[in-house]
């Protein structure tokens, strides 16, 4: 694609079936969209139907939605960093069943928080063990981009410093299929200033040096209810909280955030048409 743009959505449900999230995104007015492809909170998953992936590719089509628009979300209970090889072996068997399914979608990129060490190990050895889980997922599976997101840092989540996430890709054996994710909310929280246009520059300068551009496959847009460098993901609304509109403003006007996926994971699904609306103004 030459011409590059800004694709706005949000995280929207998928109950009733894959196929009905472009539904949902295209009717609040959405160019981008985030899903789960199973139930979150669950380990297992029924194989998806011949027929729900055939509407749901139908549905993209529809509306408009490619691949880059989309950015799916793994369950929460996965943890590839996971000191115990058999709760490991779990969390791998669920990720590479994840993959698979967004390749079966049409899709080309996986959104995932890295791991936790649960006090069981130093951060060093947990993140040692997340880059190893990746690596044997990506082997076992074609295509589909493993997308790392950065973390607030709350309780013994890891990835809430970009150095930790530089050092997972650099443990990657396939960098074709490793990206990141940068949520705002996250960020601020883990202690990174986003307050004003030279913060931003500041912070997004230090990301671009220490992970790269070229990894950003795409972004969570949240304000923040708690405070800088809390440690605590709490997202907000846009506009309030914590977290001011000078992040949203950098994130329009800067095209090295056009052409994937940037959604929002506000907590009341009744302003995303607002929201979006507002984002799509700073964008010009
Ligand atoms: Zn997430
Ligand atoms: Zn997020």
């Amino acid at each position: 694609m030459s011409h590059k743009q800004a694709f706005i959505g949000a995280h929207v449900s998928a109950a009733g079936g894959v196929a009905n999230a472009p539904i949902r995104a295209a009717e609040i007015g959405a160019d981008a969209f985030a899903l789960f492809t199973k139930n979150q909170r669950q380990w297992h998953a029924k194989k998806l139907p011949t027929e729900e992936i055939r509407a749901f590719k139908q549905n993209c089509a529809q509306h408009h939605f490619s691949a880059q628009q989309i950015l799916p979300h793994d369950s929460y209970l996965i943890n590839l960093g996971h000191a115990d090889p058999e709760a490991r072996e779990k969390s791998l068997k669920a990720f590479i069943d994840e993959l698979q399914r967004c390749h079966l979608l049409g899709l080309d990129r996986l959104n995932f928080h890295p791991g936790s060490h649960l006090n069981k190990q130093s951060e060093e050895a947990c993140i040692d063990v997340i880059a190893h889980s990746i690596n044997l997922a990506l082997k076992r599976t074609e295509t589909v981009i493993a997308v790392i997101e950065n973390t607030a840092g709350q309780g013994t989540n890891l990835g809430y410093r970009f150095e930790q996430i530089a050092d997972i890709i650099d443990r990657v054996e396939d960098k074709t299929r490793i990206g990141v994710c940068i949520d705002t909310c996250h960020t601020f929280a883990a202690g990174y200033p986003l307050n004003s246009p030279e913060e931003c520059e500041q912070t997004f300068a230090e990301f671009d040096r220490l992970i790269g551009f070229s990894f950003l496959k795409g972004m969570h847009l949240n304000g923040s209810k708690k405070g800088f460098g809390s440690r605590v993901d709490r997202h907000a609304p846009l506009r309030t909280g914590e977290l001011k509109p000078a992040v949203f403003e950098y994130i329009m006007q800067d095209k090295r955030f056009y052409n994937i996926p940037l959604i929002l994971e506000t907590p009341e699904p009744d302003n995303w048409p607002d929201e979006i609306n507002y984002l799509r103004k700073l964008a010009g």
